[in-house]
């Protein structure tokens, strides 16, 4: 019998409001939550990927206004913290053009299990894809433009090898019909970051969070997921959660997801290693699944 996994690596221990204090949510009750949470669930690997933007460090990087207003915790606190829990350590780092040598130097001075690169802000300025303080779509927007801009971006932080998991790959659609959304065929647009994918290596991460979100649908889409998988991708799979009853948050849909797309592995990393486990829940014999994932194990 083959081991079959879950992970839920792409994880937060706090929401995303101010006053979420450190000290308030890095505790050990917190994580003994996320925990029960990731256990009832049949989560085996369960990690922490706290935004880079709540460490002073992260100012080496980039001095966007939410960064400065929300830099105060210390990212080697963190790193302990986490360390004495049974959680894996990651962190969620943004993709700031042009400091690729300074992030890779604020991520290799750390042991982390990986680091989930992201993409939310696109273009000249301080506009994000997802943030209501800082929207793109502020005053209309050209929805071919902004599109194409943060695909684009998407591509060039999986090309600059700083990261293990590709996150919320096709972020910039969260807002679903609340704002523009291109008239073409949407696969022009995922086109140049497939191919950044399939040349990097990295991890494209499923991610449950936009079904919480307006658009109501997994990152990627199905399309995106299907070019990933058949440019020969490997997956990981995540919630994005903010809570601990977020934690697996929709998985029973992203399994579907998965075998749908004939994805029946997923990646697991420890420090910064990846190796492929058979996708499912703990306990749960994967040649229940064999039949259905369609895995070329
Ligand atoms: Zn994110
Ligand atoms: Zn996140």
């Amino acid at each position: 019998m083959l081991a079959s996994m879950l992970t839920d690596y792409h994880l937060h221990l706090r929401p995303d409001e101010e006053g979420t204090t450190f000290e308030r949510y890095f505790t050990t009750e917190n994580v003994e939550r996320y925990l029960a949470a990731a256990d009832a669930a049949g989560i085996e690997e369960l990690g922490v990927s706290e935004h880079v933007y709540r460490f002073r460090q992260a100012l080496d990087l980039w001095s966007h206004p939410l960064w400065v207003e929300n830099a105060r915790d210390d990212i080697d606190a963190y790193c302990e913290f986490v360390r004495g829990t049974p959680l894996r350590l990651g962190v969620e780092c943004d993709y700031v053009p042009g400091a690729e040598e300074r992030i890779a130097a604020l991520l290799g001075a750390r042991d982390f299990d990986y680091v989930v690169g992201s993409v939310h802000f696109v273009g000249e300025g301080d506009a994000a894809v997802d943030h209501d303080g800082f929207d793109v779509w502020e005053g209309g927007g050209d929805a071919d433009e902004i599109w194409r801009r943060y695909f684009e971006a998407l591509a060039a932080c999986a090309r600059s090898g700083l990261f293990d998991i590709l996150a919320h790959p096709d972020l910039v659609k969260v807002w679903g019909r609340s704002r523009p959304l291109p008239d073409r065929d949407l696969r022009a647009f995922y086109e140049p970051a497939v191919e950044a994918i399939a040349e990097s290596g990295i991890a494209v991460e499923v991610s449950t969070a936009g079904l919480r979100k307006p658009v109501g649908e997994i990152y990627p889409s199905r399309a995106l997921a299907e070019m990933c998988a058949e440019a020969g991708a490997e997956f990981a799979l995540s919630s994005d959660a903010h809570l601990p009853e977020q934690v697996g948050y929709g998985y029973d849909q992203a399994m579907e997801f998965l075998e749908g797309v004939g994805v029946g592995r997923i990646c697991v990393f420890e420090s910064r290693n990846r190796r492929l486990e058979e996708l499912g829940r703990t306990g749960v014999d994967a040649a229940e699944l064999g039949d259905r994932g369609g895995a070329e194990t």
